[in-house]
């Protein structure tokens, strides 16, 4: 049975709900949808997810990406120099908290956050972190625009899949994502729930296996 380190939430093609891509430590991918779970066939969700590692040589003074207005139900990354931002409900400060949390994460500064969003002038970039990590994430619950009812998650998604046997400085190097923020996505990353579904006898462990690679991995050097 394959023990998943990594997942991600790809969005169905028909809008209806997410699917969930999760990665093993070789590198090798599997998905909640029928195709992948039933036919064992790459689907158009790994296929996804596999094109955000292709590795990009970077050096440090990599460019900020562009934020563009999407349909989407969070904070996604569409290309490697663009950000779909799902439109901002009014007045609602949790949802926005999440989108500067979200923005962090995938390597936004926090001034340029501030100026887009106007942000008051003793806005802390560490309030809205607490704010999230308290309340958890605020976001849309579809992808639908006339439903633009909201849900409150309390996992976390990585901006990228991490490489096989990449570790998190690694990652962070690679990427240049926030090493504290990519500590708390580990921390928080959503389960992959298909194990469940697949026709393998294996009893479930009893708590995801991504979710234990993250701590070892990451609690030695980030506890202060
Ligand atoms: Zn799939």
């Amino acid at each position: 049975m394959a023990k998943w380190i990594q997942s991600f939430e790809v969005p169905s093609t028909s809008g209806n709900g997410t699917y969930i891509v999760s990665q093993d430590r070789d590198g090798n991918f599997g998905c909640s949808c029928p195709q992948w779970r039933f036919k064992r066939r790459e689907c158009k969700h790994v296929v996804k997810i596999k094109a955000q590692v292709q590795v990009v040589p970077r050096n440090y003074s990599r460019v900020t990406p562009t934020c563009v207005p999407g349909s989407v139900r969070e904070v996604r990354k569409r290309d490697e120099d663009t950000l779909l931002v799902p439109l901002l409900p009014i007045s609602d400060p949790h949802f926005l908290a999440t989108v500067v949390v979200d923005l962090l994460i995938h390597g936004v500064e926090f001034f340029e956050i501030r100026h887009r969003y106007h942000l008051p002038s003793g806005a802390k970039r560490q309030d809205y972190i607490d704010h999230v990590l308290r309340y958890g994430r605020r976001i849309y619950c579809s992808l639908q625009q006339q439903d633009r009812s909201l849900e409150t998650t309390h996992s976390w998604n990585l901006p990228e899949p991490f490489l096989p046997n990449e570790d998190l400085d690694a990652y962070h190097h690679r990427t240049g994502y926030p090493l504290d923020l990519i500590t708390l996505a580990l921390q928080r990353m959503p389960t992959a729930t298909f194990e469940q579904a697949t026709l393998t006898p294996t009893p479930l462990p009893p708590k995801p296996r991504a979710h234990k690679y993250g701590e070892r991995r990451i609690i030695p050097s980030t506890m202060p």
